[in-house]
């Protein structure tokens, strides 16, 4: 086979995954099988930059939005992350950011990447009136009345005007379990993990469903803001001290070395943790600099995703446990 057909195979296969995973809640295939093939178009795009085309999977954030929905136009769009698979990667990003910036050192944020859903709450005058889905990045699903069934989403807060913040909705393993028994019991196909029930559980058209699968949702970034901040760590401290629910596990790290170690301290730990994490999330405090580096296409130069060696398989029937 050419490069173009390998290309266009790995096109199509990539195309079949995100239907899978961002339609349907059931994918297929491991994270890890998906990012080794994305990786690889990645690279034969780089090769052959006049084989790359707009539509390409390496240039779309990737949901699509459903017809039964409301649509819901996100005023900036929902990206997603460059994502790095090494300590080699970790420096590259390093390098990367310090000689755009032209800075010997940086501070950045380290934050547990939650496997669930990216969402987009607003509030306005201090009360929650809009929740969206990601979507495919500009246009996302109105799922409000699900989300105000997450009993951590504060429903009024103490703000004027628009106030726009991001975060991550998710199902604890605990929920998950459960859920899944339940499903067997009754002969339904289980959930694929837990990110996908948590998705499932979300695009219901009956809140009442999501009410019982027991979500939650950490708050991670702000859209819109009446008050503005000099760094990402301090807006984490703002929504925090407006009652959102954010993630405490946060670190500021002065060096790409505290990065690193604090990246290899979380592969081990995050077992222990009630949710499952998919990788660390890794972001440039300063606003400032944030904003001197911009976005690609896909997603900001200030942040990368560093993602978790495969471990990861799909569920099957036997891995869940049926004792009650
Ligand atoms: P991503 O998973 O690489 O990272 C971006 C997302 O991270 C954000 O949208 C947000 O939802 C999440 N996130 C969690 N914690 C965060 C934090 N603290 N700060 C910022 N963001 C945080 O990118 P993506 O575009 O959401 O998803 C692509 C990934 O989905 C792929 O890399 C792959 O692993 C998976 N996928 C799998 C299949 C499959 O068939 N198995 C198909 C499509 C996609």
């Amino acid at each position: 086979m050419g490069v173009r057909e390998d290309i266009q195979a790995l096109r199509e296969k990539l195309g079949q995954y995100n239907h899978e995973y961002y339609v349907l809640d059931q994918p297929s295939v491991p994270d890890s099988e998906y990012d080794r093939l994305m990786q690889q178009l990645i690279d034969l795009e780089d090769k052959y930059p006049e084989l790359k085309t707009a539509d390409s999977p390496t240039v779309r954030v990737g949901g699509t939005v459903r017809e039964v929905f409301e649509k819901v136009e996100h005023k900036r769009p929902m990206l997603s992350l460059g994502n790095a698979f090494n300590e080699t990667d970790l420096r590259a990003f390093d390098e990367r950011v310090k000689g755009a910036l032209g800075k010997e050192a940086i501070d950045y944020v380290c934050e547990l990447k939650i496997d669930g859903l990216a969402v987009s709450l607003t509030y306005e005058e201090g009360r929650f009136t809009i929740g969206a889905t990601r979507g495919d990045g500009q246009t996302g699903e109105d799922i409000t009345e699900n989300l105000k069934t997450i009993r951590s989403l504060p429903l009024s807060i103490q703000t004027s005007g628009s106030l726009e913040v991001r975060g991550e909705a998710f199902m604890p393993k605990a929920s998950f379990l459960k859920l899944n028994e339940a499903r067997i019991a009754l002969f339904d196909e289980p959930f694929a993990n837990p990110r996908n029930a948590a998705a499932g559980s979300l695009r219901q058209l009956d809140s009442k469903i999501a009410a019982k699968r027991h979500l939650d949702i950490f708050l991670y970034a702000v859209g819109e803001a009446p008050e503005q901040k000099q760094s990402h760590s301090e807006y984490l401290a703002y929504i925090e001290s407006l009652g959102f629910k954010t993630n405490k596990e946060r670190h500021v790290c002065s060096s790409i070395e505290e990065v690193i170690d604090y990246v290899a301290r979380w592969s081990t730990k995050r077992i222990d943790l009630p949710y499952d994490i998919d990788g660390i999330v890794i972001k440039v405090d300063s606003i400032n600099d944030q904003d001197q580096l911009g976005f690609t296409a896909k997603s900001p130069r200030w942040a990368i995703a560093y993602k978790f060696p495969a471990e990861e398989v799909v569920t099957t029937l036997e891995d869940v446990d049926f004792s009650v």
